[in-house]
């Protein structure tokens, strides 16, 4: 064929087609940024569902962009209908905007922001066919009409003489079609899709640096692919090759899925004339398989975890998965957080030089490590906030009890905080209620096992004393005195070295003692710092607690 065929044959199958590249192209000038700065973006697809690769992912475009004082945007890739459910992208924004990713552009619930879109796909079919129709002016691209079952019997050969599948080389049976044969199809109405030309040969490889596997070799691509279906549609392929170019993407963070097809990227993007952005490959995130102990990727099906939305409704703090990824991504950053406790985590320096390229192995008991350790950093009133939140709505019964007197949960939530050795009791926002409903009367359900070297009747003393001298304002040295008086008066050890010295001449030791007191007064065994406890519930309460255990006893 000539090249006049191809300009005839772009201007027959696209005559609505009237911009040229240069004009799609002025329309998308090339950002204004500073030197070194990085454009990146998330490109999730509406299926209804964002897992925790994508969270994964969108954290190191996040931290590349706004490191380095560029842009994070946000695309919808939703040029598969099929995959598509209603609802979608309010989903993506949603699970984004729960954990604090701030997209600096692009598609938004009520529209979009920023110049360089539409942000939708969907809304970018004109821009895609008119740089399918120049590729086709210059003979790179063609149509082609072969039906479903041909592309089968193709396949089914290709398995039979143990062939590379696809549509290359005698397999390409429209590449080098007379126009003729074009124009019976079309003048029969015929279905077809647009396929690139390929050059390549799979006898060839190609050198490629990514951020995340560095070097590698990887093989041309052969195959003649298709670029726009059969509705005009863009497949993935040609979508994100003109839209992170025209969007002055620099790096592209990605799911190492797409490294199989990376050749075909990269030949589109010479095809076009256009410099290739920067690639990073994630690998997959995997699990240890509880039944096998062997490693496995998240699946959808048997890993509640792998969806994005399993976090907030478990009461994951958003702060908290992140800086759990952040470990995941960075092998250096546990330690710089260690020498930097309190430093908020856009402080640690990311770097896609330290991502392993292998698989991340997700761990949900080291994620509750992690999330133990972020809320021991924060304030009380950071964690009231938070847990009225998310109580809100997910606990509505506790959060009434929660919020009912706020000075007196947030100062429960003060107690051990703020030191250098923190308490570290919640990982969760569900385990705030079993560690402190014991404050609540209504919630109180007091397990009274006394101490083994304390009856019930010595008990009873004990309680009796103590309600007789019991003030709220004690100091803690104070309250201390008052426990050695009691326990000394019923036959223990006011000292607990006395008591180990001479074990045969006591019942057993003060703490005993205080141990009968945090025993009414908490129903339990473990809680924090008594004292304290009881100067937060105030006089009424401790007293009616050491009440109700004498009668109880
Ligand atoms: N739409 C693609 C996906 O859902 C995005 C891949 C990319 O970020 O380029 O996997």
């Amino acid at each position: 064929m000539i090249m006049m065929d191809w300009k005839y044959l772009a201007d027959k199958l696209f005559p609505h087609i009237t911009q040229t590249p240069e004009q799609v192209e002025a329309r998308f000038p090339k950002r204004n940024l500073p030197e070194g700065a990085k454009v990146t973006r998330m490109g999730p697809s509406p299926t209804g569902f964002m897992h925790l690769g994508n969270l994964y992912g969108a954290l190191v475009d996040e931290r590349l962009a706004h490191q380095s004082g560029g842009v994070f945007y946000l695309r919808i890739e939703d040029t598969d209908r099929k995959r598509e459910v209603e609802g979608g992208v309010q989903t993506i924004i949603d699970a984004f905007s729960s954990f604090g990713l701030p997209f600096d552009e692009g598609a938004a619930l009520d529209g979009e922001t920023g110049d360089y879109g539409p942000y939708r796909q969907s809304q970018r079919a004109e821009i895609y066919q008119t740089f399918a129709k120049a590729l086709m002016a210059q003979g790179m691209a063609y149509p082609c009409f072969c039906t479903e079952e041909e592309l089968a019997a193709n396949h089914a050969a290709q398995e039979e003489n143990k062939e590379n599948f696809g549509y290359y080389g005698k397999y390409a049976v429209w590449r080098d079609r007379p126009l003729a044969d074009i124009e019976a199809q079309l003048a029969e109405n015929k279905s077809y899709v647009v396929r690139f030309r390929s050059e390549g040969s799979v006898q060839n490889k190609i050198r490629h640096d990514d951020l995340v596997k560095g070097k590698l070799e990887v093989t041309e691509n052969d195959q003649d692919i298709v670029i726009l279906k059969s509705d005009g549609i863009p497949t993935y392929h040609f979508a994100h090759v003109i839209d992170d170019h025209l969007m002055g993407t620099t790096t592209v963070v990605r799911g190492e899925e797409w490294l199989a097809t990376l050749p075909v990227h990269l030949q589109l993007f010479r095809a076009l004339g256009w410099k290739p952005p920067k690639y990073a490959h994630t690998a997959q995130l995997m699990k240890i398989d509880e039944q096998t102990g062997g490693k496995r990727k998240l699946s959808k099906r048997k890993d509640p975890e792998l969806a994005l939305t399993y976090y907030a409704k478990e009461g994951y703090p958003a702060p908290c998965v992140l800086e759990y990824l952040m470990t995941l991504l960075n092998s250096n950053f546990e330690e710089w957080r260690r020498a930097n406790p309190d430093a908020p985590m856009q402080d640690f320096p990311f770097s896609t030089k330290k991502m392993s390229g292998s698989g991340a192995l997700f761990d949900i008991d080291k994620l509750k490590d992690v999330s133990k350790n972020v809320i021991s950093h924060m304030s009380a009133a950071v964690v009231y906030d938070n847990v009225a939140a998310w109580s809100a709505q997910n606990d509505p019964a506790f959060h009434t009890l929660f919020t009912r007197n706020p000075e007196k949960s947030q100062a429960f939530l003060a107690i051990g905080r703020g030191g250098k050795k923190p308490r570290k009791d919640i990982a969760l926002w569900t385990d705030v209620k079993p560690y402190m409903d014991f404050l609540f009367d209504e919630l109180f359900q007091p397990d009274y096992t006394l101490p083994q070297r304390v009856n019930a009747a010595d008990a009873k003393a004990i309680l009796a004393d103590f309600a007789g001298v019991f003030d709220a304002d004690d100091t803690p040295e104070g309250f201390f005195d008052k426990m050695k008086t009691i326990a000394a008066a019923h036959g223990y050890a006011a000292e607990t070295k006395a008591w180990k010295q001479n074990p045969e001449q006591y019942k057993g030791a003060v703490g005993d003692v205080s141990m009968v007191i945090r025993i009414a007064v908490a129903g339990r065994q473990n809680a924090p710092d008594l004292q304290s406890v009881m100067q937060i519930m105030g006089k009424e309460q401790v007293l009616s607690r050491l009440q109700a255990c004498q009668q109880a006893l």
